[in-house]
């Protein structure tokens, strides 16, 4: 019974292949084959083939398609940006993008990404008026509701992985950011026991300016360098400067070169981040942020979660004080922050995004796969197997 079973499985799977490959070509041979290709693709990943007793796994039959590739679909709007900013994609290069997104060992589609930018966290109080702040009860219920969501928290180097090329991070990511030095006892009181029970790290947004309340906070902040739960990125030398495009190369330069001498001198740690101080950027800080070798940006500007090849941007200024992220043209470099106050009612809008960016990949995924097939497979190879 069981071989039957197998036997008109087989059937059905070398009728779909030759279907393809022997089918006119006609208007609709794009639908047809794409048809045909994820049903080849579906027969695959069943077990009929793989029970055949004598044979030995042979490769499966390649469809014949003669019609040119398929174009691939647009960039997925989604509901819940901030006002004015549209979801900006920074891969250029369709092939390199279609490879990170489907090798099954990187990251699924629709894993996002929520940051999360904190100054002062405040003792004693519920809540505090000023929205740059947040008061410790806040805090921790925006600390509980990310974790009841499911999400969980990242380092910067996790997220530059993923951005850069789609490394696996958990499915629902958050990047907790602390703006400016804080003390030792900061990180003690408010993020060690999530470090404890959940494992999660926080960045550390650092200032590199030699005066008294760096010798103050120095010796301490080393200590929980060396243990790992802290993650030291650059927040400037000056600091209380922004870096604009008024600013000199001089100073841009001396901006980077000073913190990352710091970090690496007193962490043992190059960074990969800039937390733009002040929230200033522009397309020179950019672009000699990268010669510094950083390869991510965050500003203070609100937009949305964040996914690969997929950054929220504004191409106008919205506000007073924000800067427009979108002329710049380097998203990663110019990523949008959450404030502590907007994090608990945006975590249905990164839910629901994420859901949205998984059942548009789904059914994008086989016309993808076969521009990937005749486009990409020639040069790039095929796609990676699962690495168990
Ligand atoms: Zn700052």
């Amino acid at each position: 019974m069981r071989r039957y079973l197998i036997l008109i499985l087989l059937a059905v799977f070398l009728a779909s292949c030759s279907g393809a490959s022997t089918s006119a070509p006609t208007a609709d041979m794009n639908a047809i084959n794409t048809q045909a290709f994820a049903t080849v693709n579906a027969s695959g990943t069943g077990t009929a083939v793989a029970s055949l007793p004598t044979e030995t796994p042979t490769p499966l039959p390649t469809p014949t398609y003669s019609g040119p590739p398929p174009e691939l679909p647009p960039t997925l709007q989604a509901p819940g940006l901030a006002q004015g900013a549209t979801p900006h994609t920074y891969i250029s290069d369709s092939c390199e993008y279609l490879q990170a997104k489907w090798n099954p060992n990187n990251a699924a589609p629709g894993t996002i990404v929520m940051v999360v930018m904190f100054h002062s966290i405040e003792k004693g109080v519920e809540s505090v008026s000023d929205p740059m702040h947040v008061g410790a009860g806040d805090f921790k219920r925006i600390m509980k509701n990310l974790h009841d969501f499911g999400f969980q928290a990242i380092s910067a180097n996790q997220l530059a992985d993923f951005l850069d090329s789609n490394a696996k991070i958990p499915m629902r990511s958050v990047v907790l950011i602390q703006d400016d030095r804080h003390s030792a006892e900061n990180y003690n009181d408010w993020f060690r026991p999530y470090w404890q029970e959940w494992g999660w790290p926080v960045i550390n947004g650092w200032i590199s300016w030699e005066d008294s309340i760096r010798n103050q906070v120095l010796p301490g902040n080393i200590a929980l360098g060396a243990e790992g739960f802290v993650d030291f990125q650059s927040h400037g030398y000056v600091h209380n400067t922004p870096m604009t495009d008024a600013s000199s190369d001089e100073y841009i330069r001396t901006e980077f070169e000073r913190s990352k001498a710091d970090l690496q001198q007193n962490f043992n740690k190059t960074p990969v981040a800039i937390i733009w101080p002040g929230g200033g950027f522009g397309v020179r800080p950019v672009a000699i942020a990268r010669e510094f070798g950083y390869r991510l940006g965050f500003t203070v500007n609100p937009r949305g979660p964040i996914m690969y090849n997929w950054v929220p941007q504004a191409d106008a200024a919205t506000g007073t004080f924000d800067i427009a992220e979108g002329p710049v043209g380097d998203p990663r470099m110019t990523l949008p922050r959450f404030w502590p106050n907007q994090v608990i009612p945006n975590l249905d809008v990164a839910r629901v995004i994420s859901e949205q960016a998984a059942a548009y990949a789904a059914q994008n995924k086989p016309t993808e796969l076969l521009y990937y097939d005749l486009v990409c497979a020639p040069t790039l190879g095929p796609l990676p197997a699962a690495v168990p």
